[in-house]
């Protein structure tokens, strides 16, 4: 298979590398990397990179290596020798490597590495004469025994429970001379170990360990290319999407010690914080001590500010390939370097990881440096970074102290993000009083129905124990900007008896009134409280307690999200169906309501009272009656928004849940409402089963109870064109569009509108002025898709509801895939929750179906989407490369449609090479 040709080694060392930053397919990351550094003049301590191509040549036959690879290490080897002025093997003068594992992304500590290979009985001698310190030479050697012995050789713990049997050995010989550190460990004590060592390795695995330094070598080679397959590595790689096919590289390096005395030393250091972004140089070394006493955490390390009184000269030196990286990689960079006897050499640099907080501020800050311009920028952060400086976080420390305490009662879905802390509550009712006495109340509920809608506005947080990411208590609670835990299968809530348990974890059990903390970003429930940290850009946006001068975090926000406004070209509107949540949304930069949910307003104050009449209504006069005392409180809120809205569209939906999910479902509340409505218990219990339907998501829902009941949709269409008018004479604009769900068929839109549109022709005769406003339609089910071009001839704009959308195209339903689908995600049958993450060649497909054919009627349609999915980034993306006109979602999502919306133009930008110049697109260029 491989050419005869073909390179599979390259050279790093001296002042020119074979390899370069852009070869990571090739080289992995920290070949590449190392490549790099050489060619900018850092000193790198020379080495060679067996390619990728290796690794997958090496799996693909039977786990043999391409023929010519062992003459391309061996000529990679003389110079590595000759850079070094040492030679592999030899008494007097022995060059020691390391052999390290590196594939195209970082996966820290899941493959192999070897350190100080070269060494024998013979080479040791060179190293003792070249050091003077024989101490140090032998703890190299049996830490080399041990790390061969277990990586190569195969003796290791057999089970969890099975000690290392190095360390065995190692403690053994402590005890046997009252030592309680390593460090007491003498140079005859080392030197016994080494044999006993290789006594063991022979003992219990039948293998020699191999004195000759090439042998040595092929053996590491070999176990680094194997532990690509190791479970660790296999698990991580799932988890992280990394395909197998990429493979691993080898990196061969010349050995360095900052164990050599107290003129050498190792450190870590980023190039600024990665915690808090700030341009600092950060990191930690010691002296006299190898990589791994830094990160062991026996020893403390210093910070890195300290290296300037201790050694100003390799400080200095450091400082300088801190800027020298900076300028060269544009990036904050994660390095390792050692100083040998005075020598600085670098071990390792890559792009460093950071913190949402440091992720914005460092972007922010470059472009201010001139490093990087705003599309940089903006490429660089992740959209749901930003909820790190949008919702209050927990201390990590104390978060992570919790969980090692053994608090983590359970994971459930991360459907609101955020951190939440509280006394557990379980009932909407307890939540309510609770919150009144000034408690923070965190909502236990097994799922949650609109009748919880109070005691979830009250909550800090809302767990629930089914339900998934489009569940009532998912949407609701991102609408309210609250964080929520969902579909946490694990407990088990008890109602009546007030405690919740958790399946396979019987040493946790909670009660009403405990403190339980959600982590709605990780979907993590962790019991006690935690300390929540507020958000500064919530304190200048939201709650207006803080100057914006006063607040870097909100100022750099701020820059980010004009760059991205700058460049996007898909506008973000919001869910709300309350002027509180409008209100919020436009703070954030929302341009309009896609979405609001006039249902949601049936439960505050006493509606639910006129919303049961109106069902349970026998007649056509006594539900007139009941919608009419619902008419002016949804006037009012409609009011209430358009105020808030101040001339931006707003999408207001018709009725669209099954009506059952009005009704009382305890016997109590059922005796209650029959007293209230004056008619029997039986009679009401009768009317109640008679709404009860097998399916109902698939039932009486949608425009179909405006069809059955048209003056439903004539109240509503009468409370928002009343509303309109009242908006206009307190002197606001307004933009209604009236919006049609769950239409499967031209002829049900048709007689909806037909209602909508009397209803405003009769309001505009008596306020003799006519208003413009829309009247489209919901895209929910496939049927719509496909007959798009037929329901665009009635409708005027498309508001893709990808809730539904997803629920019919997969037959799966929302409220119960939390049952299995995190089981699909987890083994990969599926990539991603699809009520989360839009199916973009499913699901996808049919909106973009729906978005042609609609556009083929009506040229200009107006298409939008108001699913969860139009706050998810990957799925904005998608909408955007579609050609929709907006997405909607919820508040708290805005700013992270913003950014995802301006990354689709940078992507676009990539895609198509060349246009670049087009990249500064002015708003007006944006589809309306
Ligand atoms: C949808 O189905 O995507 C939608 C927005 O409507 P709802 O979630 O209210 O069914
Ligand atoms: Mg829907």
């Amino acid at each position: 298979m491989a050419k005869k040709q073909q390179k599979y080694v390259y050279f790093f060392g001296g002042r020119k590398a074979e390899g370069k930053a852009e070869m990571k397919a090739l080289l992995g990351g920290k070949g590449a990397n190392l490549a790099e550094m050489v060619n900018i003049s850092l000193p790198v301590p020379a080495g060679f990179t067996i390619t990728t191509e290796v690794c997958t040549y090496y799996y693909n036959n039977r786990n043999k290596y391409p023929r010519d690879l062992d003459r391309q290490v061996k000529a990679a080897l003389l110079r590595v020798e000759k850079e070094m002025g040492s030679k592999f093997g030899d008494p007097e003068n022995p060059l020691l490597v390391s052999v390290r594992s590196g594939a195209r992304a970082s996966m820290p500590g899941m493959m192999d590495t070897i350190l100080n290979l070269g060494l024998n009985d013979e080479t040791i001698e060179g190293i003792i004469k070249k050091t003077n310190n024989p101490r140090f030479a032998y703890d190299s050697y049996r830490r080399f025994v041990q790390m061969y012995g277990d990586v190569v050789l195969g003796l290791k713990p057999q089970d969890k429970k099975a000690e290392d049997p190095f360390e065995v050995i190692l403690e053994r010989k402590k005890a046997q001379h009252g030592f309680k550190l390593d460090t007491e460990l003498d140079t005859v004590h080392l030197k016994e170990l080494v044999q006993e060592f290789k006594d063991a390795i022979k003992r219990e695995t039948g293998h020699e360990f191999p004195e000759d330094p090439v042998t040595q070598l092929w053996g590491a080679i070999g176990a680094v290319f194997g532990s690509w397959m190791n479970e660790r590595a296999i698990v991580y790689r799932k988890l992280n999407n990394i395909p197998s096919d990429w493979g691993t590289a080898v990196n061969v390096q010349s050995m360095v010690f900052g164990n050599m005395g107290e003129d050498s030393g190792t450190g870590v250091a980023f190039t600024r914080d990665p915690a808090t972004g700030a341009n600092v140089f950060y990191g930690e070394y010691l002296f006299n001590a190898q990589g791994e006493d830094v990160v062991a955490g026996i020893r403390t390390p210093l910070p890195i500010a300290k290296l300037k009184e201790d050694d100003p000269k390799i400080y200095k030196q450091l400082d300088t390939i801190r800027k020298t990286l900076e300028k060269h990689y544009k990036e904050m960079m994660d390095i390792e370097f050692t100083i040998q006897q005075g020598k600085l050499w670098m071990l390792q640099c890559r792009v460093g990881k950071r913190t949402g907080f440091a992720a914005v501020k460092m972007a922010v800050d470059m472009v201010k440096e001139k490093l990087i311009s705003t599309t940089e920028a903006i490429e660089r952060i992740e959209p749901n970074q930003l909820n790190q400086l949008l919702r209050p976080i927990f201390d990590a420390e104390e978060k992570r102290k919790a969980i090692d305490e053994g608090r983590l009662v359970a994971k459930g879905l991360n459907a609101g993000p955020g951190a939440a802390s509280g006394r557990i509550a379980l009932s909407a009712q307890d939540a309510e009083e609770m919150a009144g006495r000034g408690e923070k109340v965190i909502l236990v509920r097994i799922e949650t129905s609109p009748e919880d809608i109070k005691g979830m506005n009250a909550a800090e947080g809302i767990l629930t124990a089914r339900g998934g990411m489009t569940s009532h208590a998912a949407l609701v609670a991102r609408q309210m900007g609250k964080v929520c835990v969902a579909g946490c299968g694990s407990l088990r809530i008890n109602y009546k008896e007030g405690k919740i348990n958790v399946e396979g974890k019987d040493n946790i059990g909670l009660k009403e009134g405990d403190f339980i903390s959600l982590d709605g970003t990780t979907g993590e429930v962790i019991s006690g409280k935690l300390e929540t940290k507020p958000s500064e850009v919530l304190q200048v946006l939201l709650t207006k307690t803080l100057d914006p001068k006063d607040s870097p975090v909100y100022q750099t926000y701020a820059s980010l999200m004009k760059w991205a406004d700058n460049l996007r070209r898909l506008n973000i509107r919001t869910n709300a169906d309350q002027p509180d949540q409008a209100a919020n949304a436009v703070a954030f930069g929302a341009e309009g309501i896609g979405l609001c949910r006039t249902e949601h307003m049936f439960f505050g104050g006493d509606r639910i009272m006129s919303v049961r009449k109106m069902i349970v209504s026998e007649t056509i006069e006594e539900r007139k009656t009941a919608l009419n005392e619902l008419l002016p409180l949804q006037r009012e809120d409609f009011l209430g928004i358009f105020k808030e809205m101040k001339g931006l569209p707003v999408t207001i939906r018709t009725l669209d849940p099954p009506l059952h999910e009005f009704l009382p479902h305890e016997e109590k509340e059922t005796r209650e409402l029959a007293e209230q409505l004056n008619i029997s218990v039986e009679k009401l219990t009768e009317k109640i089963h008679s709404l009860a339907e097998f399916n109902p998501m698939l039932g009486f829902r949608g425009c179909r109870l405006g069809v059955v009941y048209p003056e439903i949709t004539e109240m509503q269409a009468r409370a928002i064109f009343e509303a309109a008018y009242l908006a206009i004479e307190q002197g606001y604009k307004v933009k209604p569009e009236i919006m049609i769900p769950l239409v499967g068929e031209l002829n049900e839109f048709k007689l909806q509108e037909k209602i909508v549109r009397r209803v405003a022709d009769e309001i505009a005769q008596e306020k003799g002025k006519k208003i413009s406003y829309l009247v489209g339609t919901m895209i929910e089910l496939p049927r719509a898709c496909v007959t798009a071009d037929e329901i665009a001839k009635g409708a005027e704009f498309f508001s893709f509801g990808t809730n539904d959308l997803t629920q019919t195209t997969f037959g799966l339903s929302r409220d119960d895939a939390g049952k299995f689908l995190p089981l699909y995600v987890q083994n990969e049958i599926i990539p991603n929750d699809p009520f989360e993450v839009l199916d973009q060649n499913g699901v996808g497909q049919l909106v973009r179906m729906g978005t042609e054919k609609g556009r083929s009627t009506r040229k200009d349609l107006k298409v939008g989407i108001c699913g969860e999915h139009g706050g998810e980034p990957a799925s904005v993306e998608f909408c955007h490369r579609v050609g929709l006109n907006y997405v909607s979602c919820s508040p708290f999502r805005v700013p992270i449609a913003r950014l995802a919306a301006a990354r689709a133009v940078v992507h676009e930008l990539h895609s198509k090479p060349g246009s670049r110049s087009k990249s500064k697109k002015s708003k007006s260029g944006k589809k309306k």
